[in-house]
């Protein structure tokens, strides 16, 4: 596809479309291998400028200090600016990643409810007043950190954007925000949608650039005071050292290696269908990919059979047709790497029951395509069970009883999603209620609401997005109290009476 709607390709600083100043980022559509746009690239200094920027526009007041009803009324223009703009943002977005055009469409027609949702929560905000002992009114109040700097994965550019975006927006505060360099182009025409909804210059500032240069740049700024990082278990490791070396807040949503845990009472095509939904959308290139398929013994070969039919039944093809179900994978390492899992997983003694290579997709044939593929008796000492490999590969293995599954399911670095599936409802309360991860589904797999806070354990990360838990954490508490008495304070000349402190 190649695009042809309008947008800036410089960086958004200060609401002005600018040059940046390390070396421009080639941008690829991965289904073709072909150059889709050339984009200008912060460097450290073009990253310090939009901090700058993100800070004078907060210390204005001009955002930060709007009535919330009228900043309210910002976010939902800029919802349905979003809206409005639908169309382009689904194109661009699937030439960018390489998402078959259902998928974007499912993922971002959902987009403007994260800015409406947390504009209702700025109205629907309440803070409490504190039973203080003595003749004092205490109370709460939130306020804006100041600016945010927000970085984004390649796999779902728009989405994981705005899923800090619209709290980061909503509570006051000015943001800068680093796409992924292979994925920048989305984020571009969303700084200008957030333009015409009237958000003013400064607020919202995009600078596509190379994580080692700007990323870093941003991340480690001193005037950044919180960090919502987006990405892989290393770099955000490196990123929440940074963050904690000047006591910013930091929330990084890392990697996983998520668990599905079928039980015999789930009909095996029912599992099957679950199972692909959960291992292949997205090419499997999220982070929640249903990867280790953990199977009762007496249903185990029904569902590997089963499972690996619906694999060999997914349309593999160009994402900008509308019959396709999978596309590429982001570029030729990740296929490359993921090709390199199954081999080890070969050498490692799986059986190898679908897919495995690399398929022949028409009119796309210098693409970055995998087969949706399937590896059955695999067991938790493997490197293929244990590590995250990114893209549409599932490995299968038995268990016998309950407790088997949650010891087989627990034990991972990775602790982000999780499913079940049962039609037990007192076994999926008690399985549920066991595993140790962020998130569970029962009877289904990567459900995501503004609403419903998201978020791992362990090597997954910390922190959440999504709910009231991320609206808050994009503020900073403070505590007023108020004197009530009709005197007033005579702490030194006051001998013999009662003296609080
Ligand atoms: P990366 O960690 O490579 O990159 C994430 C972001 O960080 C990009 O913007 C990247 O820029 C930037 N970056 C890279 N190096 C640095 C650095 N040293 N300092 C600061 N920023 C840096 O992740 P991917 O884009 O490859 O995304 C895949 C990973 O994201 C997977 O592990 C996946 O599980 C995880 N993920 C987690 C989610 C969750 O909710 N927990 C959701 C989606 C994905 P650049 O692109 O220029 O390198």
């Amino acid at each position: 596809m190649a695009t042809k709607i309008a947008i800036e390709h410089g960086l958004l600083i200060n609401g002005e479309w600018v040059e940046g100043h390390d070396v421009p980022l080639d941008i690829v559509n991965p289904a073709t291998g072909a150059r889709l746009a050339k984009v200008q690239c912060a460097n450290a200094k073009d990253v310090d400028r939009a901090v700058k920027s993100a800070r004078l526009a907060f210390e204005d007041g001009v955002w930060s200090r709007m009535p919330i009803h009228s900043r309210a009324l910002v976010l939902q223009r800029f919802a349905a600016t979003i809206e409005d703009n639908l169309g382009d943002l689904y194109e661009l977005e699937t030439s960018n990643n390489g998402r078959p055009l259902a998928e974007t469409r499912a993922q971002i027609s959902r987009l403007p409810e994260w800015y409406r949702y947390n504009a209702a929560l700025l109205l629907a905000d309440r803070t409490s007043v504190v039973p203080m002992v003595g003749p004092y009114h205490s109370y709460l109040q939130r306020f804006p950190l100041g600016v945010a700097g927000i970085l984004s994965s390649f796999n779902h550019p728009l989405m994981i954007a705005s899923k800090s975006l619209a709290p980061a927006l909503a509570t006051g505060n000015s943001v800068v925000l680093k796409p992924s360099e292979r994925t920048p182009m989305t984020a571009l025409l969303l700084g200008r949608l957030a333009l015409e909804a009237g958000l003013p210059p400064g607020v919202l500032n995009v600078v596509p650039g190379r994580g080692q240069l700007a990323g870093t740049a941003l991340t480690q700024h001193p005037a950044v005071a919180k960090v919502s990082f987006t990405g892989g278990t290393d770099v955000g490791r490196k990123v929440a050292i940074a963050a904690a070396g000047r006591f910013a807040k930091c929330t990084v949503e890392l990697g996983g290696k998520t668990p599905v845990i079928i039980f015999d009472d789930t009909p095996v095509e029912v599992a099957a269908r679950g199972a692909a939904f959960g291992a292949f959308i997205g090419a499997g290139q999220t982070c929640i990919a249903g990867s280790r398929f953990l199977v009762q013994r007496s249903s185990y070969e029904a569902f590997v059979a089963a499972f690996a039919e619906a694999a060999r039944a997914i349309r593999v093809g160009d994402p900008a047709s509308a019959g396709t179900q999978m596309g590429p994978v982001i570029c030729a390492e990740a296929r490359d790497r993921i090709l390199d899992y199954v081999d080890l997983a070969h050498r490692e003694g799986c059986r190898l029951v679908a897919g495995g290579g690399v398929p022949t997709v028409p009119g796309c044939e210098r693409g970055f395509f995998v087969q949706p593929t399937v590896l059955a008796d695999a067991n938790n000492s493997m490197r293929v069970v244990r590590e995250e490999i990114f893209g549409p590969v599932a490995v299968v293995m038995s268990f016998e009883s309950e407790e088997d599954a949650l010891l087989m399911a627990n034990d991972s670095q990775y602790g982000l999603g999780s499913s079940v599936w049962t039609k037990d409802v007192a076994r999926a309360h008690r399985v549920a209620s066991r595993l140790e991860f962020g998130l569970v589904w029962v009877n289904d797999h990567h459900r995501l609401d503004p609403c419903s806070p998201w978020g791992g354990v362990r090597d997954s990360g910390m922190g959440r997005e999504g709910g009231w838990e991320s609206f808050h954490d994009f503020t900073n508490l403070r505590s007023v109290t108020i004197r009530t008495a009709a005197d007033d304070v005579n702490w030194y000349g006051s001998v013999g009476t009662e003296r609080l402190n």
